[in-house]
């Protein structure tokens, strides 16, 4: 997932897109209006995550403008505490989500991970990998074409790695985007789950290799000839 963060508190900026990054989301930065809407002109991003109070001017004008454009990008407005007319204004304007400042990383985690779950908020976007085709709002799964049957574990598990292809993806990472905090989770659930998906993608046909990397985590790799 590609993530636009606007955001002129450097600090918190910074512990957000190293938390998020993490999770196995791509965030870029901007800190000001302007800066947003040159990054959203040139990009295609999964999410905005806005803060509302900015140098140049109000987040809300950007959420306003993106709606006045049918733009259907899911938003979520980060706001200060108790500023409970943001909160309102926000979602009047078009927002889908408020999260009220201090977050923890993993709230945001999985309130972003939320809205870009919900049918309809969000065309989605497609990751593919050699012959392997993830539909990230339908967390469908497609070898050459053809639908693969994976349970939902199994779809984040390849979105995190397809998201990193050609990268190592730390164990911890993926057992953070994977299990609930609270979820009790056994050293080699995850081991067992990247197991299962190697077999799936493998009898369906898939050209991509899920590599183990001992003690460090994981990396999904599409064949050579799809690079050239
Ligand atoms: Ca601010």
């Amino acid at each position: 997932m590609r993530l636009l963060l606007v955001e002129d508190n450097a600090r918190l900026a910074s512990l957000i897109r190293e938390g998020l990054d993490r999770q196995g989301f791509a965030v870029d930065w901007c800190e000001t209006v302007s800066g947003a809407e040159h990054a959203l002109a040139i990009t295609m991003y999964d999410l905005l995550l806005l803060d509302l109070g900015l140098p140049d001017g109000e987040g809300l004008d950007l959420v306003r403008g993106l709606r006045r454009r049918q733009d259907t990008m899911p938003i979520l407005v980060l706001t200060a505490r108790g500023g409970l007319d943001d909160r309102v204004v926000g979602l009047d304007a078009g927002a889908d989500d408020y999260l009220v400042k201090p977050f923890q990383i993993p709230e945001l985690a999985a309130r972003c991970r939320a809205l870009l779950r919900r049918p309809g908020a969000s065309l989605g976007t497609e990751l593919s990998a050699g012959n392997v085709t993830l539909h990230s709002a339908e967390r469908s799964v497609k070898v050459s074409g053809e639908p693969v049957v994976a349970t939902p574990r199994e779809v984040d598990l390849l979105e995190c790695l397809l998201r990193r292809a050609g990268h190592v993806v730390a164990k911890l990472a993926i057992e953070g985007a994977l299990y609930s905090m609270d979820a009790e989770v056994t050293p080699n659930a995850l081991e067992a789950c990247v197991s299962r998906l190697r077999k799936r993608l493998a009898t369906a046909g898939a050209d991509v290799q899920i590599t183990t990397v001992h003690g460090v985590g994981y990396a999904l790799f599409a064949p050579i000839a799809a690079h050239g």
